[in-house]
């Protein structure tokens, strides 16, 4: 909780200004960047602090920010990362270090899987996104935490989502490290898939819009689609905002990613959801960087998951 909550500080940091200094057209990547690397070496330096040596299959690593053209870049991830660290302060080398412990390879055992910015291009909205993080053992998600700096709880931004089995899907203050165990959370508890709300990803270009349109119409479903970003969509379903997370392929050779699922599938399951793959297969963590086996994404609340899978195998052409 600690790696997220810092990693979250450093995002908000970012984006805040990013949002303020210039307009969509204007940007370029190198915000978003800056606040990509910066979360990761945050999150991979908490991690080896509290536990010592830690594997950890993150998105990034250090190869471009050492290059001699990207000192500029280099210099402003130092920076950011050094707001939120405490103890002494870490120099360049030990900052490109800690990314680079983000670097393991994702085989079998015990492992982290990191998202240190999920949602890049709701980031880079002024919207939401999530540093997602979970523990993985032996090819099953053991302990999953999100935080999403923007999405509401208590009617101000900023929700930090903790799950594991032992402990169930709890909801907290993403701001305040004094706030150890929130609230529990639950999945909605409709029977009739009519009475769904479903999300998806607002890129058109992640998941298939039209598909789901007519999955909804055959299910009944009335109300609009909640468009969101990033890994809060399992923390949506997880927490009753939404009933289902439709993630339909766009593309035939597509696969997802784990940090992209991990954390967030675990949440909706320790909520009381089920959480498939589009054929109703339980997701694969076992197959390196990706979910090799698996194509796209169906989390419900539960109570509906076999109604939405017929629905989905209905509307689904190959
Ligand atoms: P979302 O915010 O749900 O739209 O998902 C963001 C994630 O989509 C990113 O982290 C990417 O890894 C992932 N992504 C990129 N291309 C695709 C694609 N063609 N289909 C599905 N997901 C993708
Ligand atoms: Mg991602």
């Amino acid at each position: 909780m600690d790696a997220v909550r810092r990693a979250a500080v450093v995002c908000r940091a970012v984006q805040a200004k990013l949002v303020d200094a210039s307009t969509l057209e204007k940007r370029d990547k190198s915000p978003v960047t800056v606040a990509d690397f910066a979360s990761q070496a945050v999150v991979c330096a908490t991690l080896q602090r509290h536990l010592g040596a830690v594997a950890i299959v993150g998105e990034e690593d250090a190869q471009e920010l050492r290059r001699d053209e990207n000192r500029s870049l280099r210099a402003e991830v130092v920076a950011q990362v050094r707001s939120v660290i405490g103890g002494a302060e870490p120099s360049e080398t030990e900052v490109l270090d800690w990314l680079d412990l983000g670097n393991a390879e994702a085989r079998g055992g015990r492992y982290w899987t990191l998202d240190p910015i999920d949602g890049t291009k709701g980031f880079l909205r002024g919207e939401q996104y999530a540093v997602a993080l979970a523990l993985i053992e032996d090819g099953e998600v053991v302990f999953g935490l999100l935080g999403c700096p923007n999405l509401d709880r208590s009617g101000a931004p900023g929700a930090l989502f903790v799950a594991a089995p032992e402990l169930g899907a709890r909801m907290l203050d993403l701001w305040d490290a004094s706030d150890h165990s929130g609230r529990a959370i639950h999945v909605a508890s409709i029977t009739d898939p009519a009475a769904a709300r479903f999300c998806e990803s607002v890129e058109s270009g992640h998941s298939d819009q039209d598909e789901s349109a007519e999955i909804a119409r055959r299910l009944g479903i009335t109300s609009e689609p909640y468009r969101i970003d990033s890994q809060c969509k399992y923390a949506c379903v997880a927490r009753d905002d939404a009933s289902i997370y439709l993630r339909l392929p766009t593309r035939k050779d597509y696969r997802e990613k784990i940090w992209d699922h991990a954390a967030g599938k675990l949440v909706v399951e320790c909520a009381g959801g089920r959480v498939t793959d589009v054929d109703g297969r339980k997701l694969d963590f076992t197959r390196g960087h990706t979910l090799a086996d698996n194509r796209g994404i169906i989390a419900t609340c539960g109570s509906i998951h076999d109604r939405v899978l017929e629905a989905v195998a209905a509307v689904r052409v190959d």
